[in-house]
């Protein structure tokens, strides 16, 4: 019986140190903070980090940037920007300008660790821990 006896590439912690601060959030809370998320008709303004193009065909291309990592989505709404439940989504394969550049964490790697998103979750409180012990406030005295 063939084994898989390869050596882990690097190590789990190694691996989640690489990952910048604001990518490591957005894995650890399964989600992008995309401000067409946050699209509410009481703004003035498309938020902060997306934008919309009208194209030539008539429809809108609507560019959408996470505010935590940078990472970039890109969507088309229909003429008089309708919103289609069927929408795809597309990704750039780079952040933002202004923001680190896009840490792949390859499949291999994170099965080969193990790494799971409470290892994500592990790392933000890790990162985090500082400001906790800072700002906890003390146990109030039951006596
Ligand atoms: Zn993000």
């Amino acid at each position: 019986m063939a084994q898989d006896i390869r050596a882990p590439r690097r190590r789990k912690a190694d691996l989640l140190g690489e990952i910048p601060d604001g990518q490591l959030i957005c894995r650890a809370m399964h989600r992008h903070d995309f401000p067409s998320d946050r699209l509410d008709p009481r703004m003035r303004k498309l938020p902060k980090g997306m934008t919309a193009q009208l194209t030539r065909e008539g429809v809108f291309q609507i560019t959408d940037t996470c505010q935590r990592c940078g990472k970039i989505r890109a969507f088309t709404m229909q003429p008089g920007a309708l919103f289609d439940t069927g929408t795809v989504y597309s990704y750039a394969g780079q952040t933002a300008p202004g923001f680190d550049d896009w840490v792949t964490v390859p499949w291999d790697d994170a099965s080969d660790l193990g790494i799971t998103s409470r290892d994500y979750r592990g790392e933000q409180f890790r990162r985090s821990a500082e400001m906790v012990i800072r700002d906890a406030r003390p146990a109030k005295s039951t006596s």
